[in-house]
């Protein structure tokens, strides 16, 4: 027999998104449960693995406060080079990289919102540390001890707070009355299954990434097979119980972030203390050269800042022969401290192009010379600056070539081949202002709410860097206040 067991608000799922949800409601007064289909020492969902959260800033005495741990010989580094972030920009951003189709409405709660979600996680002793990569756009701070820092932190906020996590428990289905209203979830449990009965639920357990089957029939059949850069278990269950009680799917269904990853990473990652969910991530190309196995190039590597472009790379890889492609880069590469996080990197090194080529498989390699060839030809004086879009550009070739070129002359001459890695797929559910779940007739359904990779309609096509997590805090702080509420109405 099923094991029952009520509460005031169910929040499914234990990343950012879920576990922002759960400390709302909470602070609300209201009685939260957590369920997780992960176990415990894998908990923490892609969240985990992330480095940062994108929100707007007025300079350093915005940022000062959130960097306890820093030394202020490198405050004062980072003085000299921040300069302001503002709504408006982070605005243009995620319109820009979206080609305009991000949802209006949703898209000016996420900018308007992050700076008091920010705030509110620093009155929780969450923290920061500068960002030293470079170039960073906006994503000037990172979070202390990264995406796994963030989230023990979130954890040890929710058990000091009294909510009840479920760890190996993954919800299989929303129970509704006769009314339709949501009132709990049924979950499989390591015991059994188990009845959770509530007066609201929140859904934030993730996207659909995790599941070939899903991938296969939304974004394409080359996707079944991929690799992903985080954990196995967001399979689109929240995605199909919700749209099994009449929710609207919403937003890009067909487009994911996907990323250029080291041909050798792992098929997924779980969190962990020593895992960083960046370690296969190879995210220089903006300043070298992709070359796929034909020997061509086929993206403009520096069109924009690395965060407005990494998302949509993935794809672009994908899309080449065998699904892979090669970075190439030079010793000034090396010189100018641009190839950064590569230590570990599946990687070649050779005096001649030539050999370089035949040490990556290359299968035409005097292709592969006249395009490395013809680059540099193309390349046009003015000075090289990692830390500006310094319009040093290559002309005259396909595809063209916008900022940080560079030519590849001076050996030795490195090659790492990279693939595509899923990040997350934008395909969710259609939610009000209210980070209520609305039904394909129009109208909120009642005692359901979607927060974090599930809601739909902010991302298409592409994603500005450290957008899901900031979008994640948000939207799951008012799913969880508003759950809260809605609880509460109906216990009177
Ligand atoms: C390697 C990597 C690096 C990233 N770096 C960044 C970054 O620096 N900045 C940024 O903004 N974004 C980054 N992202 C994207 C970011 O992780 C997502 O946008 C964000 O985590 C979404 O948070 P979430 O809470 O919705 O999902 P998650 O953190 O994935 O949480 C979903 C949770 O739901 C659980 N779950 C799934 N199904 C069920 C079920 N049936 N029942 C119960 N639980 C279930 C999962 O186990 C998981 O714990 C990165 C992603 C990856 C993979």
């Amino acid at each position: 027999m099923d094991t029952e067991v009520w509460t005031q608000v169910i929040v499914v799922g234990a990343g950012n998104a879920a576990l922002s949800a759960a400390v709302a409601a909470r602070e609300r007064g209201a009685e939260v449960v957590v369920l997780e289909k992960a176990p415990r020492q894998h908990r923490g969902g892609n969240s985990a693995l992330t480095v940062h959260m994108r929100f707007p800033y007025d300079g350093m005495d915005d940022l000062t406060p959130l960097l306890p741990c820093t030394p202020s010989e490198d405050l004062r580094r980072m003085t000299d080079r921040i300069g302001q972030y503002t709504h408006s920009d982070y605005y243009d951003d995620i319109m820009t990289v979206t080609e305009g189709k991000s949802n209006p409405e949703l898209a000016e709660i996420l900018v308007n919102q992050a700076v008091s979600a920010v705030r509110w996680m620093h009155s929780y002793r969450h923290t920061w540390v500068p960002t030293y990569a470079n170039p960073v756009s906006a994503n000037v701070v990172s979070f202390n001890g990264g995406g796994y820092g963030l989230q023990e932190q979130w954890f040890r906020i929710a058990e000091r707070l009294g909510i009840s996590v479920y760890y190996d428990t993954s919800a299989v289905e929303l129970l509704q009355d006769s009314q339709g209203k949501v009132t709990g979830v049924r979950a499989k449990t390591s015991q059994g299954y188990c009845n959770f009965h509530a007066g609201a639920v929140v859904l934030a357990c993730g996207s659909f990434e995790s599941s070939p089957e899903m991938r296969a029939r939304h974004l394409g059949p080359e996707w079944e097979a991929v690799k992903l850069r985080g954990v196995p278990y967001n399979t689109g269950d929240g995605l199909t119980m919700a749209m099994e009680c009449g929710a609207l799917p919403y937003g890009s269904w067909s487009s994911c972030h996907a990323s250029p990853q080291d041909l050798n990473r792992p098929r997924f990652d779980v969190p962990g203390p020593d895992i960083r969910g960046d370690f296969w991530s190879r995210y220089s190309y903006p300043f070298g050269i992709m070359i796929n196995l034909s020997g061509d190039r086929f993206i403009d590597e520096g069109e924009t800042w690395r965060g407005l472009t990494y998302a949509k790379i993935g794809r672009a890889i994908l899309a080449q022969p065998r699904g892979i492609a090669f970075q190439i880069f030079d010793r000034k590469h090396r010189e100018l401290e641009v190839i950064r996080g590569y230590e570990k990197a599946t990687g070649f090194k050779a005096n001649t192009l030539e050999n370089l080529a035949q040490q990556l498989d290359i299968s035409d390699v005097a292709a592969f010379t006249h395009t490395v060839r013809e680059f540099n030809a193309a390349v046009q004086q003015g000075e090289f600056n990692p830390f500006q879009l310094d319009g040093k550009s290559a002309i005259g070739i396909t595809p063209p070539r916008s900022n940080w070129a560079l030519p590849i002359d001076t050996p030795p001459f490195e090659g790492f081949p990279v693939v595509c890695g899923m990040t997350f797929t934008f395909g969710g559910l259609r939610i009000t202002s209210e980070a209520q779940v609305v039904h394909t007739m129009g109208y909120p359904i009642s005692g359901l709410y979607a927060a974090g990779e599930m809601v739909g309609g902010l991302w298409h096509g592409n994603y500005p860097s450290g957008a899901g997590m900031m979008a994640g805090t948000v939207f799951g702080r008012i799913s969880g206040t508003n759950a809260a509420e809605e609880a509460f109405q109906m216990s009177r």
